[in-house]
């Protein structure tokens, strides 16, 4: 049995006619940059994210350096993440201006550790960006209480938490802005790239909207010094069906996790992911962690099961990031998490039975290895 990393037909078979329909509507009303259909969605999306505003943008990209500039960041200042995430992250800071300081993560959750924070503060430090990686939320109440008592802005990276929480708050709705991205394979995907903000603040809902548009307040009035990032009529079409099904989305990402913890959870050459006690992890990425991560996933693939490694590089040690000098041993748990993870798939449409041929295929090569060991040894 051939199993997908991700697979997006199983996804939109059943909604086709739906979002069809909707795009219909959109191509009848010609409101293709912005406009209506984008409004409509962003009442829904921050409704979900139980936050006062939402503001569509192009990518979660856009999302992210539009925040930072909607909250005032720019040359001379630090802002404050983790290398274990996807570019974007440390690019939007860099694009604004800013630098980018890393801290290393929490080996449970892979998410911000906040003990590490107080230390990276600097007098230029001017916000922090913890990342909800693979769909669990980082350790909020301490992060908040740092920068509450520190005066530093927190924009959460909720790029690849969508419904996730924290102590019954969504993901996004904590920090003073929040971010998403509708990249078609994230929990909930754009058909086509997309991205948005999340506040509860009408001065950054307002700058972001502004911003996104070329700073124009009103057509050929131009206040501020933007870009174009605006979300297209069609992507918030889509999304706004799509959003409907988003929780049953997560709640079979949720299920499927539990099946690989009963089947894998007792491996002692395997770590599985932990859910932290303080939320809700919507299984964005599924990532083991396991040694000799190379040899398991060419094995797998081999058999036809498809994984995926996130990431192979951290972003400390990327040559974009060549010029800040931080070589190997700066961030010990990113880096050895990196050489480990192995994400399974994971998908709303994946079967038991397709798990059971993922669980097989790891426990067979997994029993291979160890008996290859004990022989050379
Ligand atoms: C996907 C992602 C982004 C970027 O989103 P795009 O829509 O691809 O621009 C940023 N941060 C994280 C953690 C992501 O997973």
């Amino acid at each position: 049995m051939r199993v997908p990393f991700l697979d997006l037909n199983a996804h939109h078979h059943a909604i086709q006619d739906e979002i069809l329909a909707a795009i219909r509507e959109v191509i009848e009303s010609s409101a293709f940059a912005g406009g209506p259909f984008v409004a409509k969605f962003e009442e829904d999306f921050a409704a979900y994210c139980h936050t006062r505003f939402a503001a569509g943008v192009g990518s979660g990209t856009d999302a992210l350096w539009l925040a930072l500039m909607a909250c005032g960041i720019g040359a001379g200042d630090e802002v404050i993440t983790v290398p274990n995430s996807f570019l974007a992250t440390a690019e939007a800071i860099s694009v604004s201006g800013a630098a980018p300081v890393f801290v290393d993560v929490n080996p449970q959750t892979y998410t911000m550790d906040p003990e590490l924070l107080e230390a990276a503060i600097t007098p230029r430090t001017k916000a922090i960006i913890p990342v909800h990686l693979f769909g669990q939320m980082a350790d909020m109440d301490p992060i908040m209480e740092i920068a509450r008592r520190r005066k530093l802005l927190v924009i959460e990276d909720a790029c690849q938490a969508h419904g996730a929480e924290y102590k019954g708050r969504r993901a996004g709705s904590i920090g003073h802005a929040g971010c998403f991205s509708f990249y078609p394979g994230k929990n909930l995907g754009a058909m086509g790239e997309a991205g948005a903000v999340v506040t509860n603040d009408p001065a950054v809902q307002e700058k972001i909207r502004v911003l996104r548009d070329h700073g124009q307040r009103a057509k050929y009035h131009h206040s501020h010094i933007g870009w174009n990032a605006r979300m297209d009529g069609i992507q918030g079409a889509v999304l706004r069906v799509k959003l409907k099904e988003l929780d049953r989305s997560n709640a079979a990402r949720r299920s499927h996790a539990r099946l690989y913890e009963n089947h894998l959870g007792n491996r002692g050459d395997l770590i599985t992911p932990k859910e932290a006690e303080y939320g809700t992890h919507v299984y964005h990425v599924y990532a083991v962690r396991v040694k000799g991560r190379d040899q398991l996933q060419r094995a797998l693939t081999d058999r036809g099961i498809a994984s995926g490694i996130h990431y192979p590089i951290p972003i400390h040690l990327q040559e974009a990031y060549g010029h800040l000098k931080l070589g190997r041993g700066s961030f010990p748990v990113v880096e050895r998490c990196a050489e480990e993870f192995l994400s399974l798939p994971m998908f709303p449409e994946l079967t038991p039975e397709q798990i059971e041929t993922v669980v097989r295929e790891i426990n067979s090569h997994l029993s291979l290895a160890k008996s290859a060991h004990a022989c050379a040894v």
